[in-house]
């Protein structure tokens, strides 16, 4: 079995600032750790190797310094790590990237799984996983909270995917794509071995060029989505309570409500 683990690197804060010029993310200055939801997709990575005895994978496309975000997957169990790093990729929206994923997902030849977090805590949109399923034209499963079976004989995957009121109870054929909430897993702390172990490890790096990808293709060039304006909304107006029982109050809710009408 063959599983890739697909993580981001993001501020350690919630509170970023956006660059008015380029509408794009401040990050000098800023803490850096791995999105939060890809920690439960490493730890799911790392639960499949010891079970089912996969190759583990982990691949970030991003800055020199997500290097780091690689080294700690590594550490907490994932064997081998590839940074996909290149000035071309700089401003790449999700279509872009999930294009870059997908592209260095195939030149690591069959697989079985790729999980992916819900969603990153900074662009939040949560389009990569689904897009690099739809790049490679595999099937996916998303917000998954449990693998109930794997049978690779018969190539397919079953999972409970979260839903606003339960969980539903999804079959997909494999080679298959998750996308994981945080109730699937507790994930581990790093192991002293494993740290060492991270530290000393080759990581591979690709640029475009290594995904056979033409610069148009990636970047803001390859990025059909432009963030035209970034603000914070205004904050919502605090409520009004009137009391239930009083006629005056049923009278004021009328002229309230024909304000807000008219
Ligand atoms: C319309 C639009 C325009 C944008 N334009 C720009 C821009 O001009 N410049 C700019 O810097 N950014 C831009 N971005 C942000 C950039 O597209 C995203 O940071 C990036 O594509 C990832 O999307 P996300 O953060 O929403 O991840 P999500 O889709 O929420 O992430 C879901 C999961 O996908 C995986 N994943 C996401 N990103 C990566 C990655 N890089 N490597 C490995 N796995 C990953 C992780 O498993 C993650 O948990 C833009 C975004 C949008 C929506």
């Amino acid at each position: 079995m063959k599983v890739i683990v697909c993580i981001k690197q993001v501020p350690e804060t919630t509170q970023v600032q956006i660059d008015p010029k380029t509408n794009t993310l401040i990050r000098e200055g800023v803490d850096s750790i791995i999105n939060p939801f890809d920690m439960y997709a490493i730890e799911e990575g790392v639960r499949l190797k010891e079970r089912y005895g996969a190759q583990t994978y982990v691949i970030t496309m991003g800055p020199p310094q997500a290097e780091q975000a690689l080294r700690e997957a590594l550490s907490l169990g994932i064997d081998t790590a590839i940074h996909l790093t290149d000035r071309a990729f700089a401003g790449s929206d999700t279509y872009a990237t999930s294009l870059v994923l997908a592209k260095a997902i195939r030149k690591l030849g069959e697989f079985d799984i790729i999980l992916c977090g819900k969603q990153a805590s900074d662009g939040d949109t949560a389009q990569v996983g689904p897009g690099i399923s739809a790049h490679l034209d595999i099937s996916q499963i998303c917000y998954v909270k449990k693998i109930r079976e794997i049978n690779l004989e018969k190539k397919y995957i079953i999972a409970e995917s979260m839903t606003e009121e339960g969980y539903e109870v999804v079959k997909a054929k494999l080679p298959c794509l998750l996308t994981v909430v945080k109730e699937i897993n507790e994930p581990r702390l790093p192991s002293l071995r494993g740290m060492l172990r991270a530290k000393k490890a080759e990581i591979i790096k690709w640029t475009h060029k290594d995904l056979n990808l033409d610069e148009s293709q990636v970047g803001l060039k390859g990025s059909p989505t432009q963030v035209v304006k970034i603000f914070t909304p205004p904050p919502r107006e605090k409520g009004k309570i009137l009391d239930g029982e009083n006629p005056e109050s049923i009278n004021e809710v009328v002229k309230i409500l024909k304000e807000i009408v008219c």
